[in-house]
């Protein structure tokens, strides 16, 4: 057991943010540690199989340039780089936090360890977001962003005959990918509909690299003819053991549905897609105030050099809602650019890298506008649809908690059913608890519903070993 070591800095997450952040830290000469619990560099945008290096990545010489520069910094100690490390507790006060870090499941097992922290910059991502449909939870259904990830992680395909769902420009992506590593993609069902890009047009004028890589999608649906229906959603994924197929449904504009079984196609899998949603546990963990982001997702508040309520702590990235990598990393270096003020070894504002992110968050707040999660949802479902799946609750057991309990908040659903109490801890169920809290009660803080679903004492779940250390740091873990 090695004492804490101490650092001016603690950057958290390797991916888009964490890594542009550390780089820039270290290139003033500021001894940082990185953690992240992925085994590689790179984050959830470039996660690259090993053997395949950085080949077929997005914006592969940013990469390259990334991990050049964070090997340059890890040779002269600049960087403590832990990869393979979630940290599942940040306790203490500003200027002296305590990071507690144990080994990924995936990773060799060894024992944990903890970092102090005099200033943390938070760039933990984001998740899917899921919404219940009838047969969601037969195996064959998987997330479009987790079917994404084992293609780019493991080369490994979710299935031969696949049809993609949900909403957001992401779904382009993955069905082409898919398409491109040998599966038929029989379609994307896109909820809304493209038109809604056209409100927002100064936005997306300012940010004509998004443009571009929409053109090299909508090229590669064309070349694998993946057909593309707008305004329609996967209604019911049919099967026994697995899924077998999906029946089609028409939505109107508002997001209703309107027509039911507008076709029927046999499939093997089903990648679900309803954008991503910020992980908030460490920003929460830190006592870092949150609010609502433009899709309605709990977001961390920044000001405008990411700097939260709590002022030894930044945030970048998709905790501060949900824009992608080129956003995620403008953040970072106004983030970075915070820190080293802070260390008095800034220079101040960066208007230029400020500027960019404001015109990646203006196209992200049109993406959003352009993709809302329909608000009909619950509708879509069967009494007996499963709306937490860890604990097996049913929409039926959530409405009768509101009819006959008189549940008016998402605690008290949580309270009254166990929704969001199983293994994933609401990070799934948690904003489709809080739509119907909204849905069942008058006069809503829907942020306070959301923070009540998002609230986690421990970020990942950890062997009770581990917690015992905590109290007797002599003790070895098992
Ligand atoms: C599954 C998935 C697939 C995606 N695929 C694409 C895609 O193909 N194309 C695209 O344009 N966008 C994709 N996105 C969105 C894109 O990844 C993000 O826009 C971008 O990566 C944001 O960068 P970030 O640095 O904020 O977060 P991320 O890249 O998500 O990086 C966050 C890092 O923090 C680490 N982390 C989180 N919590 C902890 C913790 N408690 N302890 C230690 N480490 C932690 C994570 O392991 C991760 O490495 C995907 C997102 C997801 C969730």
């Amino acid at each position: 057991m090695t004492a804490s070591e101490r650092f001016a800095a603690v950057v958290v997450g390797a991916g888009p943010a964490g890594l542009t952040a550390a780089v820039q830290l270290a290139e003033a000469g500021i001894r940082i540690a990185l953690v992240d619990a992925g085994p590689r560099p790179g984050g959830q945008f470039w996660r690259h199989a090993e053997e395949s290096g950085t080949r077929g990545q997005h914006d592969r010489p940013a990469l390259r340039r990334l991990l050049r520069e964070l090997a340059t910094h890890r040779s002269a100690g600049l960087v403590d780089y832990r990869p393979g490390r979630e940290i599942y507790l940040i306790t203490g006060g500003p200027g002296e936090r305590r990071v507690e870090l144990r080994p990924t499941a995936a990773v060799v097992p060894s024992e944990g360890e903890s970092v102090i922290a005099e200033r943390l910059l938070l760039c933990p991502g984001g998740h899917d977001r899921q919404l219940p449909l009838p047969g969601w939870d037969l195996p064959g259904v998987v997330a479009a962003g987790g079917a994404q990830a084992l293609l780019k992680g493991q080369r490994t395909l979710v299935g031969r005959r696949v049809i993609v769902a949900g909403t957001g420009p992401f779904l382009l992506p993955v069905a082409v990918g898919l398409a491109r590593a040998g599966a038929t993609v029989l379609g994307i069902c896109e909820a809304n509909h493209p038109g809604r890009w056209l409100r927002s047009a100064a936005a997306v004028a300012g940010a004509p690299g998004k443009l571009v890589e929409g053109a090299g999608y909508a090229a590669g649906l064309a070349r694998h003819r993946i057909p593309y229906r707008s305004r329609t959603i996967v209604g019911e994924i049919r099967g026994d053991d697995r899924v077998r197929s999906v029946r089609l449904d028409r939505l109107d504009r508002a997001g209703n549905r309107v027509r039911t079984g507008i076709a029927e196609l046999a499939v093997d899998t089903v990648a679900l897609g309803w954008g991503f949603t910020p992980s908030l546990e460490l920003i929460m963990m830190v006592g870092a105030a949150t609010g609502l982001g433009v899709d309605g997702s709990l977001i961390t508040e920044v000001d405008d050099r990411q700097r939260t309520s709590q002022p030894d702590v930044w945030v970048a990235g998709e905790a501060t809602g949900v824009g992608g990598a080129a956003l995620a990393r403008a953040e970072a270096e106004l983030a970075a650019g915070g820190v080293l003020d802070d260390l008095g070894r800034g220079s101040g504002a960066d208007i230029r890298t400020a500027r960019r992110a404001n015109r990646l968050r203006a196209f992200a707040a049109a993406m959003h506008r352009a993709h809302p999660v329909p608000a009909g949802w619950p509708d879509w479902c069967t009494p007996d649809t499963l709306l937490c799946r860890c604990e097996e609750v049913t929409l039926a057991e959530a409405e009768r908690a509101t009819s006959e309990l008189a549940a008016r908040s998402a605690r008290q659903l949580k309270l009254f059913t166990r929704c969001g109490m199983g293994w994933c801890q609401g990070r799934i169920c948690g904003p489709n608890v809080a739509r119907l809290a909204r849905r069942a009660g008058e006069d809503h803080d829907d942020a306070d519903d959301l923070r009540a679903m998002a609230k986690r004492t421990l970020a990942v779940p950890v062997p009770l070993g581990e917690l015992a250390r905590l109290s007797d740091p002599g003790r070895r873990p098992r």
